[in-house]
């Protein structure tokens, strides 16, 4: 069970989680079936439904389904069950250590695991247009579904892709977790949004589409290495038209989003081949001045110190070359290149 902590004298958070200390890495165990369709081993694939919570959403064939603990939902497309090791819960006890001028809320929220294929080896960038298609449509639906809950804030909707990101599993899987507190990243940005004539994201965006920085667009949205890159490859991608939340997203909207996505993961396996990464939707409902953006980061090189310490970055990559290894004007970079760490 958890607790949010708040800063001292700022309006920051952190959660504290024990419980998540104990969860399992199948990274040694189904690592060497990263090739195949099948582990046993591996909790997250097809066929070894019995190894999670119920799911609370399987899609089927563009139904949706949910397990029941006798029954489970057998070939799914995908499928969300809460985390096992979850940093936050329904329905948590209250904070056990609290001091005067210290404040802490019950560790409020739900920790949702999407894996994105039942496929044991598959990879988003060999995902088919349906594919990929219908995996925006579940984070659409999912990040909906916890929107509308009582008490929740701020969804946030991401990917760990290889242990160096973060991710305990192998298979291919994004995560989810709805927060009763909007976390300040965004409180920051909003702010500054209000106090603008316009939304500053519509302005980089007609700036970034004609740059150097440019790596890709299609009919709704355009990717690109942003100015203020803070590690080498980060990629920002934009809807072109003003849209706040993932859940106003027309079903055109979603097959556009998948596909230049799904183009970005394939030039990061061209350049910097099978390396670790996040991805990180940043969106918030009912606030129509936000405009949504995906952000992906290589994990590349590590924060320091330095970093740690002032939050400014040092990226040995400019955004303008990441930009053009991964439109493809340059052949693949060496490792000394890319800045990557021994
Ligand atoms: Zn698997
Ligand atoms: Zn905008």
């Amino acid at each position: 069970m958890s607790e949010i902590r708040k800063h001292y004298f700022l309006p920051e958070y952190c959660i504290i989680a024990e419980g998540r200390a104990k969860r399992p890495s199948d990274f040694a165990g189904a690592a060497k079936d990263s090739e195949k369709n099948h582990s046993e081993s591996c909790v997250f694939c097809g066929g070894n439904e019995e190894k999670t919570p119920p799911a609370t959403a399987a899609y089927k064939k563009g139904e949706i389904f949910a397990d029941t603990e006798k029954k489970r939902v057998r070939n799914w497309d995908f499928r969300c069950f809460p985390n096992l090791y979850p940093a936050l819960s329904p329905a948590p006890p209250s904070p056990g250590f609290r001091g005067k001028g210290l404040e802490a809320f019950p560790g409020f929220g739900f920790h949702e695991v999407i894996v994105e294929s039942p496929v044991h080896g598959k990879k988003l960038e060999e995902f088919s247009d349906a594919e990929i298609s219908g995996l925006m449509g579940v984070y659409k639906d999912r990040v909906c579904h916890y929107a509308a809950r009582e008490k929740i804030r701020y969804v946030s909707l991401f990917k760990n892709s290889g242990k160096a990101a973060g991710a305990s599993q192998n298979h291919s899987h994004s995560q989810l977790l709805a927060l009763p507190v909007c976390p300040q990243v965004l409180e920051r940005e909003l702010k500054a949004i209000r106090e603008g004539e316009k939304c500053p994201y519509c302005v980089l965006l007609e700036k970034e589409k004609t740059s150097t920085r440019l790596i890709r667009e299609n009919s709704k949205f355009v990717a690109f290495a942003p100015y203020y890159s803070t590690g080498p490859f980060e990629v920002w991608i934009l809807p072109k038209e003003h849209i706040s939340f993932l859940g106003d997203f027309s079903p055109e909207l979603l097959f556009a989003l998948g596909e230049i996505l799904r183009a970005v993961l394939r030039s990061y396996g061209k350049v910097l081949g099978n390396l670790p990464y996040n991805h990180m939707f940043y969106q918030l409902f009912e606030t129509p001045e936000y405009h949504l953006n995906l952000r992906l980061m290589p994990r590349i090189s590590t924060a320091a110190g330095f970093e740690l310490n002032t939050g400014i970055y040092i990226n040995t990559v400019s955004p303008e070359k990441a930009a053009s290894y991964l439109r493809g004007d340059i052949n693949e970079p060496t490792r000394e290149k890319v800045g990557r760490e021994k």
